[in-house]
């Protein structure tokens, strides 16, 4: 679903043997979570996308059922970080690190705040929002967390 402003975002895994092609805005969140923490590594960074996603090398991506509600994505020949999949919807958040580098994204927010480990502090001048903060942005009884 392009809305306007949108623009047409490519990514890669670390080894390429998956890629994706979707059409999404240039903004990108932080979740400091420990769940997204465990999975990329470090504070999640992603960008939102609604609609149906069609991957180069579907066949390589693993997909893991973090929560109740949600899933979570990851190339099974390199480990990188994909998605996260809010189950029962077309709602997604990318990895923007699979994105090339050259691609202007702007941070917008950050989220989990308190759930963020004391060793570093991200100097961008967005609204940081808790866990509960999140979930009330969010309207929705959906976790966006898991
Ligand atoms: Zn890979
Ligand atoms: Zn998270």
């Amino acid at each position: 679903m392009a809305k306007e402003g949108d623009a047409a975002l490519v990514g890669r895994c670390l080894c390429g043997a998956v890629s994706f092609s979707v059409t999404a805005k240039r903004e990108v969140d932080v979740c400091h979570c420990s769940m997204c923490r465990r999975w990329s590594a470090g504070p999640f960074i992603g960008f939102g996308y609604d609609g149906d996603v069609r991957f180069e090398g579907a066949e390589h991506i693993g997909v893991y059922r973090s929560s109740e509600w949600a899933e979570r994505a990851f190339c099974k020949i390199c480990g990188s970080s994909l998605y996260y999949h809010l189950l029962g919807t077309q709602h997604y958040s990318f990895a923007a690190g699979l994105l090339d580098p050259r691609e202007e994204m702007v941070l917008t927010q950050e989220i989990f705040i308190d759930e963020k480990p004391a060793y570093y502090d991200l100097a961008n001048d967005v609204p940081k929002l808790t866990g509960q903060q999140a979930f009330a942005a969010f309207e929705t009884e959906k976790d966006p967390n898991g």
